[in-house]
């Protein structure tokens, strides 16, 4: 690890893993002095014409893991991922050292059910989440919703199904406490449906095998395209949640996973 300024480090691409033709993952080293919550983000990047060229970048790795992972999009115009995507083992990133963001357990204010609603890339904070103990502590279930458009963007659809109800630390808990609800837009799937849909109609409570959807006992963290956060917002003011934010815990807090241009 170098420092290239007080603001950023520079870290070693491990590992890289594509999904499809749009989306892909990768692992980095991680500065042992960097600290984040779980469902944070960093800005990351690479150095173009000498200057880095940062975007946001939520953490899928659990804040206990020696190394970061990150979920990304290829945009082929787009100024970062037009290069990002081409990231070989050994390249260098740089990335930011401070964390930051509104999906924190923290924002939210005590329930039963932890609804964890992502759409795309926005799937990518709740991977930490649903990797962190506390979470278990405090939310009897915690339902992690992912909506795509076709089954292949199901990203880490095997992790979360097969393995990690059998780690060694977290299994038994994840087990009896994560259901995992993925739900796809544009082809033939178990679950079919745009999110917002299915949690107005009161199906993905039904599905899942919980009450319907309430304020009392339903807590959100939403995180998805900026046509998603405006609707979910939306419908969750009808049933009286209140938004949570930094010192300030609510029943949802929100995060657009990405800003349109
Ligand atoms: C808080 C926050 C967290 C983010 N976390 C992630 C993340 O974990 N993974 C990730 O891939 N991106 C994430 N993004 C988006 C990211 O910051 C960049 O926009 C993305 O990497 C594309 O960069 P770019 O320079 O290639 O194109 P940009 O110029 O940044 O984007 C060009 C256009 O591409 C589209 N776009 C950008 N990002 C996405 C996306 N993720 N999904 C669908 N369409 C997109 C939008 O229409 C945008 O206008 C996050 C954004 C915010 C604000």
């Amino acid at each position: 690890m170098t420092h290239i300024n007080s603001n950023y480090n520079e870290e070693t691409v491990l590992t890289v893993h594509h999904w499809t033709d749009t989306l892909f993952t990768f692992t980095t080293t991680r500065d042992s002095g960097f600290r984040f919550t779980n469902g944070q983000f960093i800005m990351i990047g690479l150095p173009v014409n000498g200057k880095p060229l940062l975007r946001a970048y939520s953490i899928v790795s659990p804040n206990y893991e020696e190394d970061m992972e990150f979920f990304s999009i290829k945009v082929q115009d787009g100024p970062l991922t037009s290069r990002l995507q081409h990231l070989k083992v050994g390249d260098k990133i740089i990335c930011g050292r401070k964390a930051t963001g509104t999906l924190v357990i923290d924002n939210l204010l005590p329930g039963k059910h932890l609804y964890l609603l992502g759409t795309g890339t926005g799937l990518a904070p709740f991977m930490s989440i649903i990797r962190d103990p506390a979470v278990y502590e405090r939310f009897e279930k915690v339902i992690l919703c992912h909506g795509v458009r076709t089954v292949a963007e199901l990203a880490y659809a095997d992790l979360i199904k097969n393995k990690l109800p059998n780690d060694e630390f977290l299994g038994e808990q994840i087990s009896r406490q994560l259901i995992y609800y993925p739900t796809v837009t544009r082809e033939a799937f178990h679950h079919q449906g745009r999110l917002n849909d299915l949690l107005d109609s009161g199906k993905l409570s039904q599905d899942v095998g919980l009450p319907p959807f309430s304020v009392a006992d339903d807590r959100v963290m939403l995180c998805g395209s900026p046509a998603l956060v405006s609707g979910l917002r939306e419908l969750l003011a009808k049933h009286h949640f209140t938004e949570g934010n930094m010192g300030e815990p609510g029943h949802f807090v929100v995060e657009r996973a990405f800003v349109e241009k």
